[in-house]
């Protein structure tokens, strides 16, 4: 597949986001003085897939262990920048008011992070005439033709899996154990901004230490044994889906969406009773 692109500045891109950050980026975003909420997905993990299992790869280098009941779970959890309307960075002449330090997610659109997702222009807020054949070469070949947009999707590849502890440990500061069904949805939790700061600063201080004891990679072994696990909850809205993850040892919990909850669910499917 090849694709032309050139961004037109229409700044589409940069209103009503949820955008990833890493938690570097998420300190940086809180201490501008934006919100930042912290979305939660739960896999259920019963057992290590195959070694050839390269989707499932993927889903656990940027996750990170739990037990919901009796059930093995992964937990990945993404830390955004929230905003409707424009970005609190956006200036009137669309142009980013903190180019040189945006988000690696900014530098990097319209091209796709994750590695099985294909670009599909359709999907992207850029208008028809960013995409015109004859506009600078985005893909070749189905690959990415700037090095530089490559490298900066593997730097975002490798935070994220190198967040992954830091993440674990932050939920466990703020009290946070409920995620969604990974595919139906997020659980959307958003701690007051100072008790997030201080959760992050505390994380980070902690994943530095540990990156320096460890000779610079910090990637420590996982706990492995059950006990040592943190236990998480999975929300849906859907009845059926409660009914089915508490069949095989899950701790559920029922999203009534009239009843008050403690976080935002955020479905992808009608909630049903
Ligand atoms: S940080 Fe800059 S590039 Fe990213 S969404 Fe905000 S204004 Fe747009
Ligand atoms: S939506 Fe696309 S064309 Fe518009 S500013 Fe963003 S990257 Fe550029």
């Amino acid at each position: 597949m090849n694709i032309d692109f050139e961004c037109t500045m229409c700044g589409n891109c940069c209103h009503d986001l949820r955008l990833p950050l890493t938690l570097a980026e998420a300190l940086a975003w809180l201490a501008r003085g934006n919100e930042v909420q912290v979305l939660c997905e739960a896999l259920p993990w019963p057992e290590e897939p195959a070694a050839d299992n390269l989707q499932a790869a993927h889903k656990r280098r940027r996750s990170f262990a739990a037990m919901s009941g009796s059930l093995p779970a992964r937990i990945v959890v993404i830390l955004t920048g929230a905003f409707a309307g424009p970005c609190p960075n956006l200036q009137p002449d669309m142009r980013c008011g903190i180019y040189e330090a945006r988000p690696l997610v900014c530098r990097i659109y319209p091209a796709e992070i994750n590695p099985f997702i294909a670009l599909d222009p359709a999907g992207k807020a850029c208008p028809p005439e960013a995409w015109q054949p004859g506009r600078a070469p985005l893909l070749r070949g189905g690959q990415l033709v700037d090095a530089a947009t490559a490298d900066l999707i593997q730097r975002s590849r490798a935070a994220d899996s190198a967040d992954a502890p830091a993440k674990q440990a932050l939920c466990a500061l703020l009290g946070i154990d409920v995620a969604a069904l990974a595919n139906e949805g997020f659980v959307v939790h958003s701690p007051p901004r100072a008790a997030l700061l201080a959760a992050l600063q505390q994380v980070n201080a902690a994943a530095s230490v540990s990156d320096a004891a460890a000779g610079a990679t910090g990637t420590a072994p996982e706990a492995t044994k059950s006990d040592d696990l943190p236990v998480w909850r999975f929300a849906s809205n859907r009845r059926a889906t409660v009914n089915t993850l508490e069949s095989v040892g899950a701790l559920g919990a029922w999203v009534d969406p009239a009843g008050a909850m403690p976080f935002e669910y955020l479905g992808f499917y009608p909630a049903a009773a």
